[in-house]
């Protein structure tokens, strides 16, 4: 018989704050949580939010948890370690739902990032609502992802505005979001420095939603294909801060994206394998056996040691990443190491699931093969895996050299001399 050992929970001190903060605005953290683990299934069947999560405090709550105190968010929110520990928590009941629930979303980084500050009000003002509001970041093409630089979707000015034509794909809620930051080119030849970002509204002529995609996993976040054709938008819509370098470099806005919710993106995924780690826990605990006869108790222990230790660095990687990034030090190559190392360990640890627990867990906990769908699809978002990887060896291959690596032509006593301990 396995005896029950609890996974790592996280910091419980932050989640008790997050907690307290969101009960003081209605919204009761372990109750949501309860709904979206009670409604998991109906949403990875349906691809849809089911209705019962919408009283109006709670609905006001998540419109407000992504949006900055300046213009109205909670300040106990505020922080990235917060807002990755709720992540986790939230994630820990179905990262589906977590990913699907309202708010402004990816977008958000952008717009502080690039928009002015009224154009900041008006765009976070929208969440201050009864009825759910999200907002969708709209880089990806049709042939474009990794390299979104390449990207063709077109801006052209006009006398009233712009006009932008193209196609974007794989924009999380994008269907359901009402404003949708797209970022699109004036000039291919100047790759990055071509590209501008704009707000564009649900409803503008011209802009389409095509169709929502069929996902392995994720379903809830419904991934939708987004086409723009001859949609007239006017000049405000151009998110331009007023000077000219956030202008010429709007792709820097959504790098800024990227590096700001890798580490949120990578607590979804510690969330995912804690609830990989509970259900197999209490597969075996309820005496449910490995699928391998070979695969005795101490075994069993052991893997589940492993799985725990795994899932305990992810958890603290990203809250490192977050620190860092809430005391303002780069973090562009911390958020790409904790996507890489998080979404590898999200693999291993929903395919361990799967290989002990066996067809007869699998009948009993579903959730792991869910699980093990949903955590496809964290390989690919916000950056692959191999370009996560790639952008890590460019970083070392432009680190500075070190003393035993002076260049050979160099005489002895010309090279540096060591540091001093
Ligand atoms: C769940 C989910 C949510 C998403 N949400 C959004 C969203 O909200 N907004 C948005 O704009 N996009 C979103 N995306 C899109 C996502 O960012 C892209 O899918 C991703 O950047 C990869 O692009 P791609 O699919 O075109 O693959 P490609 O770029 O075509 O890559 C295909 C394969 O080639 C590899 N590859 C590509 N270039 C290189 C290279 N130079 N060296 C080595 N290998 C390489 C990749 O690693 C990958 O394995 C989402 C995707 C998913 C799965």
């Amino acid at each position: 018989m396995v005896r029950q050992v609890r996974g790592f929970a996280g910091d419980g001190t932050v989640l008790d704050n997050v907690r307290a903060a969101l009960a003081a605005s209605g919204l009761q953290l372990d109750e949501l949580a309860h709904r979206l683990r009670e409604h998991s299934a109906q949403a990875d069947q349906t691809g849809q939010i089911p209705e019962p999560f919408w009283s109006r405090d709670v609905v006001r709550a998540l419109n407000l948890h992504l949006v900055p105190t300046a213009h109205g968010g909670c300040p106990q929110l505020e922080s990235l370690a917060a807002r990755a520990t709720l992540m986790e928590h939230l994630a820990h009941a179905d990262a589906a739902l977590a990913l699907a629930l309202p708010g402004p979303g990816l977008a958000m980084p952008p717009v502080l990032a690039l928009a002015s500050p009224e154009q900041q009000r008006t765009f976070f003002q929208r969440f201050h609502a009864d009825t759910p509001r999200w907002a969708a970041f709209a880089i990806t093409e049709p042939d474009c992802g990794s390299d979104a630089t390449a990207m063709r979707t077109k801006a052209t000015r006009t006398a009233q505005g712009w006009v932008l034509n193209g196609t974007k794909c794989f924009i999380t809620n994008g269907a359901r979001s009402d404003q949708i930051v797209t970022f699109a080119t004036i000039n291919r030849r100047q790759g990055r420095f071509g590209i501008r970002a704009f707000a564009v509204a649900a409803g503008t002529p011209g802009l389409e939603v095509v169709r929502i995609e069929r996902m392995v996993g994720l379903r809830a976040s419904q991934l939708a294909v987004l086409s723009f054709t001859d949609c007239e938008v006017p000049e405000e819509s151009l998110l331009a801060r007023g000077d000219e370098r956030a202008l010429d470099d709007a792709f820097a806005g959504a790098q800024y994206a990227w590096d700001y919710f890798r580490p949120l993106l990578s607590s979804v995924m510690v969330g995912t394998c804690r609830r990989v780690r509970d259900e197999l826990a209490a597969y075996l605990v309820q005496g449910g056996r490995p699928a391998s006869p070979r695969c005795g108790v101490a075994r069993v222990h052991a893997r589940l040691l492993d799985i725990d230790r795994r899932i305990t660095a992810a958890h603290l990687l990203c809250q490192h990443t977050a620190w860092k990034a809430d005391n303002h030090i780069a973090t562009s190559m911390d958020a790409s190491m904790t996507k890489a190392y998080a979404s590898r360990v999200a693999a291993q640890i929903t395919h361990e699931a799967l290989e002990l627990a066996g067809l007869e867990g699998l009948a009993s906990h579903p959730a792991l093969e869910q699980c093990y769908r949903d955590a496809k699809a964290y390989d690919i978002m916000e950056g692959t895996g191999e370009l996560q990887r790639l952008m890590i060896a460019r970083a070392a291959q432009r680190a500075a050299s070190l003393p035993w690596d002076a260049p050979a032509t160099v005489s002895a006593h010309q090279r540096p001399a060591a540091t001093p301990h």
